[in-house]
């Protein structure tokens, strides 16, 4: 704190700070109409305080006359010199009068000086005043009148005058200088407290946190922006010890991060280099949590901390880093629930009171069907997923149905959950502000739900993260969607919507491969359409197209979920039967050649069902790639179409000589 030196202005007063001048006045009148002495007080800049009873001998005379009055300013001068305290100085003048001075001193500074006179210190030598009047040319009668009543005095007596009107100033102006120093001290303290409030109101007024503590660790000042960042007073935080404690309440938190850096901060003391800053997540009175920038030096022997909130700058990187990190999940191929848990985690780490879900509407745009939850218990999920969205389904059905976002602060209490209360009471869930995830062309996807177990209103904050999280779930949604796409462009036919030939080879590629490091069985069977060109040209080529889409629904409605079809070629189909042996397989191949013998394909008024195909079927055991199994396959098939059509052969291993 600053040092206000007050000591240069100590002795910084004058005789009228000191003493009422016009009641001192009135006191040397007095004392003029009692002793009929003359007197005055002359300042130590020569300003005349007071001026009390000239005698007419010289204000008419000695003043008027140039000479005369030279030899009063002479007298005067001499009458100054070598003025000591306690000495009551004495001078003839050189036109026979007397003058008295003594200096006032108090506290060992002269103050002011006291004159007394002129007087006669006896009867006057008239002889010498006539030739005075000669020489200056004064009126004689008069001059003489005015010498004989310039007061005659002795010199004791005047000296005891002196005496008593020195003390008496002196005794005045000492009992007033005490007064005059306490009041000056008052100044200073006043401006000294002045000075501190400004000091505190800066402090106050910093957008920064600012603290400090002792060297032992005791919190000392806290300003405003501390308490409003964190929540907590000086009354909260004794010590620094009990700071971590509270705004680190996780053991593992304090010993992975401040452990660290308190040990840097010793070094940085030791090597006398400038203090690490730390930048750390810290739970406040309310326990919300905040991004805090510290930085702290010593300054004498504080130890001083400054707090920045970088809270908003941190959730945007962090909202940066969830976006990235979705569109890598999304790049990479995570599965759709694989990402939207990653947001739910991300959103809910930025608030750890709030509990987040998403859920998804179905393709008929009716229910809603769990897309992630962390936090959620099972048996709530387990109500929620599939319920059918409308006004009144609680926060998440009624904004998906109305497309709009809906906050419900208080569950128990609000319209929208009437049916859901005991359910919410059991998941112990206070509030639910729930956001509908659009598409970008409008469409409802999905809902972004965050929950507090307390009854809590939404803050602006809240509102932007919430449409933060469900922008960030649309986007996985439409970009999953868009793979989705992307990825029936590359297997499926655009005309016929038959899944191809690279369809068949990376999905049965996966299935070899398992099948050779897992055992098992595994067979394939490929079959042709028999006469195709002749019916192509018989009925045209888009009747031709209806029954490969009718072979392909026949074949998918046999065959079950894990087995791979898929269109090879013109009029070729392959399709491998993952856990089959080769007789389940040719069993398999048989019921699919008389289901398709049987197949009919309408068109107009007309119905075609003239068609057959042709079987070949193999197992894997000697097949390395799936070009392997494809041409032992191939063989058997052509063994069918060789021996007949419309029927089912097996590979031998002698086909392969043919
Ligand atoms: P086979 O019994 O020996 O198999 O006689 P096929 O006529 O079926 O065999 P071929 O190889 O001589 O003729 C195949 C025909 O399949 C020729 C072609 O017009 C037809 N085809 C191939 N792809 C398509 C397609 O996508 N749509 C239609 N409609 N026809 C196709
Ligand atoms: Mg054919
Ligand atoms: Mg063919």
């Amino acid at each position: 704190m600053q040092n206000y030196n007050i000591t240069s202005e100590e002795n910084d007063y004058k005789f009228s700070d000191l003493i009422d001048i016009v009641e001192f006045e009135e006191l040397l009148e007095s004392f003029f109409k009692a002793t009929g002495i003359p007197n005055g007080i002359v300042g130590n800049d020569g300003e005349i305080i007071s001026q009390k009873g000239w005698v007419s001998a010289c204000s008419l005379f000695h003043r008027i006359n140039p000479e005369s009055n030279l030899c009063c300013v002479e007298s005067n001068l001499k009458l100054m010199e070598n003025l000591i305290d306690g000495k009551v100085n004495h001078n003839l003048c050189k036109n026979g009068l007397l003058d008295y001075a003594t200096p006032l001193v108090v506290d060992g500074k002269i103050l002011a000086t006291i004159f007394l006179g002129q007087v006669l210190e006896k009867v006057p030598n008239m002889k010498f005043f006539k030739e005075q009047a000669k020489k200056y040319n004064y009126e004689e009668k008069k001059y003489l009148d005015a010498i004989r009543v310039v007061p005659v005095v002795s010199r004791e007596e005047m000296e005891a005058h002196m005496d008593c009107i020195v003390k008496m100033a002196r005794m005045l102006a000492q009992s007033s200088l005490s007064k005059f120093h306490q009041n000056k001290l008052q100044d200073t303290l006043e401006k000294t407290t002045k000075q501190q409030i400004q000091l505190k109101d800066i402090l106050d007024f910093s957008p920064v946190g600012v603290g400090w503590a002792d060297s032992s660790g005791k919190i000392e000042y806290l300003n405003h922006k501390f308490t409003k960042l964190f929540g907590y007073t000086i009354d909260d935080l004794p010590d620094i010890d009990t700071w971590a404690k509270k705004v680190y309440p996780d053991t593992s938190y304090r010993e992975t991060v401040i452990t660290p850096w308190l040990e840097g901060f010793v070094s940085a003391i030791q090597k006398n280099i400038s203090i690490p800053e730390l930048e750390v997540t810290t739970t406040c009175k309310d326990c919300t949590e905040r991004r805090i920038l510290i930085k702290v030096s010593w300054i004498g022997d504080k130890l001083l901390a400054n707090f920045t909130d970088i809270t908003e700058h941190w959730k945007s990187e962090l909202r940066n880093l969830a976006h990235d990190n979705m569109l890598e999940m999304v790049a990479k191929g995570s599965s759709l629930s694989d990402i939207l848990y990653n947001i739910v985690q991300t959103i809910e780490s930025e608030d750890n009171t709030s509990i987040c879900s998403i859920l998804l509407l179905d393709e008929e745009k009716r229910r809603l069907l769990l897309g992630a939850s962390i936090n959620l218990p099972e048996f709530y999920n387990e109500a929620i997923n599939g319920l059918e969205i409308g006004k009144g389904v609680g926060s998440c059905g009624t904004a998906a149905y109305l497309g709009k976002r809906v906050i419900v602060e208080d569950i128990m209490t609000h319209k929208y959950w009437k049916g859901y209360t005991d359910l919410a009471k059991k998941a112990e869930l206070g509030s639910c502000w729930s956001e509908p995830i659009f598409s970008s062309n409008g469409e409802v996807l999905g809902t972004f739900a965050i929950y507090h177990k307390k009854p809590t209103r939404p803050s602006l904050e809240d509102i932007e993260r919430i449409s933060f999280a469900a922008n960030l779930a649309s986007v996985a949604i439409e970009n999953r969607n868009a793979r989705i796409e992307l990825e029936h462009r590359a297997y499926f036919d655009y005309l016929t919507n038959l899944p191809n030939r690279r369809y068949f080879i990376e999905h049965a590629d996966i299935e070899l491969s398992r099948y050779h490091r897992y055992g098992g069985e595994l067979s394939i069977m490929m079959f042709d359409i028999d006469f195709f060109k002749n019916l192509n040209d018989t009925y045209g080529h888009n009747i031709g197209d209806l029954v490969l889409q009718r072979i392909y629904e026949i074949s998918r409605n046999i065959l079950r979920d894990i087995d791979i079809i898929g269109r090879i070629g013109g009029e070729e189909f392959a399709i491998l039967l993952p856990q089959t042996n080769i007789s389940e397989a040719i069993n398999v191949a048989e019921r699919l050649r008389i289901e398709i013998s049987k197949g009919e394909v309408s068109f107009g008024s007309e119905i075609l069902s003239e068609f057959t195909a042709s079987f070949g079927v193999s197992d894997a055991k000697d097949c390395r790639s799936i070009d392997n199994l494809l041409s032992q396959a191939d063989l058997a098939l052509y063994e069918a179409k060789k021996t007949g059509r419309n029927k089912v052969c097996m590979y031998k291993k002698e086909n392969d000589k043919k």
